[in-house]
């Protein structure tokens, strides 16, 4: 197997787990193992170099690792200034932002 194709392998084995570990956070079925899922989706996202879509970012904080639920949503402010869209943790205040689609 040339290099290239085992580097091809190993990506999509990272992103197949990283979509189980998604799944199982969303799932709601297991609240107590949130901060391992979310450290295992971190792990593997940075490990294989793998994206996060807007979606998955929202999902959880990307410092605190606070799965967002309905009841500990975080703050969302639009920001006309810079045609952003702010989310705020409710836990740890670190602010996420996204570019406006104009
Ligand atoms: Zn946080």
């Amino acid at each position: 197997m040339k290099n290239k194709d085992r580097k091809q392998l190993q990506a999509n084995l990272g992103k197949e787990n990283l979509e189980f570990f998604i799944e199982l956070l969303k799932s709601r079925k297991n609240p107590e193992f949130d901060p391992q899922y979310i450290r295992e989706i971190k792990k593997i996202s940075q490990g294989f170099n793998i994206r996060l879509t807007r979606e998955q970012k929202l999902l959880f904080c990307q410092k605190c690792s606070l799965f967002f639920e309905k009841e500990n949503t975080q703050k969302i402010r639009l920001d006309t200034k810079h045609f952003t869209k702010n989310y705020t943790c409710p836990r740890c205040f670190n602010v996420k932002r996204f570019i406006l689609k104009k």
